[in-house]
Formats: C-alpha cells, sequence, structure tokens
C-alpha cells in the first residue's frame, strides 16, 4: 500500500477533498493526537468500511492541555504514525502546526453544554472547550460525511455528538469499542509514561470498573459501587482517584437503575493520569 499522501495545510487539505468529492467519492475522518497505536488504528478502519476515503488528522491541540499538563511532553512520532497509517490503508494524513490551526489572533471558542458538563471538566474545567473548537475546525476544513470517535473518551464522543447536532454539523459521529492490551488495559498514548510497576496497577483499572458495573446492574446502589471502586482503584496501587461516576449512557445525566448507563472513572498512577470506562447494562 502508498504512503498516505501527507499535507500540512488547510488549503492543500481542502483541495485533495475537492478532488475527492468531483470523483463522487465519499469521506470519513479519524481526528488524533498521533502516537498512534491499535486504537487509533480501529478507528481507520472502521472510516474505511464507512466511506471511500479516509483522512486522519494529527495535531496536539495545545487548547484542550491546561497549563499544569503534559503538552510539552505528550509523545510525538510522525514517521512512525505516518508508516502506521500506511499499513491501515489511509488515503490522507492531516498534520497543520500550531500556527496553521491557531494563527495569530485568532479569539475564538467554542463552549458545549450538557454532556460536558461534571465529570473531566470538574477536573480539566477547559478541556471541551479546546475539543469542540479544533473538532469544529477540522469538520469545517475538511468536511467529512461522517468522523470515528472512541468510546474511550467516552464523555469526549458524547459532547461531540452534542457539538454536531447543536452547530448542525452535517458529519455522522461514529463510536467505536475501546481496544485493549491482553489484559484489559485500554490502549492510550499516555500508557507511554508509565513505569513497568505503574502498568501491572493500570492493568486492574478495567476489571475494578467492570466488577462495579457488574454491581449497578444487580441493583447495589450507585454510592455504594462506586465508593467500593474508588476504594478499590487505591487498593490496587492507584495515587488518587478523581472520580466513578455512573451516568446515562446517552445524555451522561443522572444514573438510574433499570436505564442504559455508563460508568466512567479517571486515576492517577505517578503523574499520570488514566480514563477509562465501561457499560452498564440496565438487564
Ligand atoms: P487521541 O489521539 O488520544 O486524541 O485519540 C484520538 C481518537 O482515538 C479519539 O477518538 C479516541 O477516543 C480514540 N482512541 C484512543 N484510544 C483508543 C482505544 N484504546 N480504543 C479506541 N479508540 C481509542
Amino acid at each position: 500500500m502508498s504512503r498516505p499522501l501527507v499535507v500540512d495545510s488547510v488549503a492543500a487539505l481542502r483541495a485533495q477533498i475537492r478532488d475527492w468529492r468531483r470523483d463522487g467519492l465519499s469521506v470519513a475522518m479519524v481526528p488524533t493526537m498521533g502516537a498512534l497505536h491499535d486504537g487509533h488504528i480501529s478507528l481507520v478502519e472502521i472510516a474505511l468500511e464507512k466511506a471511500d476515503r479516509c483522512v486522519v488528522s494529527i495535531f496536539v491541540n495545545p487548547a484542550q492541555f491546561a497549563p499544569s499538563e503534559d503538552l510539552d511532553k505528550y509523545p510525538r512520532q510522525l514517521a512512525r504514525d505516518l508508516d502506521r497509517l500506511r499499513q491501515a490503508g489511509a488515503q490522507l494524513a492531516f498534520t497543520p502546526d500550531v500556527t496553521q490551526m491557531y494563527p495569530a489572533g485568532f479569539a475564538t471558542k467554542i463552549s458545549v453544554g450538557g454532556p460536558a458538563a461534571g465529570l473531566e471538566s470538574d477536573f480539566r474545567p477547559t478541556f471541551f472547550d479546546g475539543v469542540a473548537t479544533v473538532v469544529a475546525k477540522l469538520f469545517l476544513q475538511a468536511s467529512p460525511d461522517c468522523a470515528v470517535f472512541g468510546e474511550k473518551d467516552y464523555q469526549q464522543l458524547c459532547v461531540v455528538r452534542q457539538l454536531c447536532r447543536d452547530l448542525d454539523l452535517a458529519v455522522e459521529i461514529i463510536g467505536a469499542p475501546t481496544v485493549r492490551d491482553a489484559h484489559g488495559l485500554a490502549m492510550s498514548s499516555r500508557n507511554a509514561y508509565l513505569g513497568e510497576a505503574e502498568l501491572e496497577v493500570a492493568r486492574q483499572f478495567n476489571a475494578i470498573l467492570r466488577r462495579a458495573a457488574a454491581a449497578l446492574s444487580a441493583g447495589t446502589d450507585e454510592g455504594s459501587a462506586t465508593a467500593e471502586a474508588g476504594r478499590a482503584l487505591v487498593k490496587a496501587g492507584f495515587a488518587k482517584v478523581d472520580y466513578v461516576a455512573a451516568r446515562e449512557s446517552l445524555t451522561l445525566a443522572r444514573w438510574r437503575h433499570g436505564r442504559d448507563g455508563r460508568l466512567l472513572a479517571a486515576a492517577w498512577l505517578g503523574k499520570t493520569r488514566l480514563i477509562d470506562n465501561v457499560e452498564v447494562p440496565s438487564v
């Protein structure tokens, strides 16, 4: 398979997509921050099932990092990423730099309510504004027919759906299941920060959430199940738990027994913050 075409300007991106449109081809987009792993590649595979052409954006978006966060040390490995995209069959990589996305004088911010409230926002208050702004820009730049986002970042997926609904962005949002390693750890570019001992602890994250979700489905009240999961995470070796919370799976409103839910959590291992989530079936 040939190397994906790489463009780093909005003009070149639009020109390529215009060519595809002229040929009657449909376009799927996969927004990423690079350091691609099997989770990202699964999104590309879904995109290629859905559309004739797949464009993957690789952009470490400063607008979604707080000053105290890991923007500078976030892993960057473009040559390797392009290799992986070539193997996966993606046709186009869009790799803008910061000045391409946020030229001097940039002064607009998109702020989503609803599913963006609480959970991640309680700990990263500017995060979803940054995500919504960059996703809106990418969609306006590429005008894809559809875009694939991972359930790994479940609240983000709900926020992006809300963004498209509210702003009439005609992009179908496809949610993709979380890809995990053999021990259940959700793949993440940030896993590269973990040492061997931390990895061992991280691998217990999902099992603890699954146990709590099963308890919720079996009728345990939310406060007890989430508190117990929090204690189990600390006992496993997590340094700090930001939240463990059950929410309604579509709106992220308060969850009640008998409704389809999602159990979402964020916890720290050393300086690394991990998130994960699991389904809470309504049974
Ligand atoms: P990121 O590069 O971390 O911003 O992620 C780009 C996209 O990949 C987002 O839609 C993520 O939800 C998705 N993603 C990240 N990790 C995984 C995973 N383990 N499984 C599936 N999708 C993922």
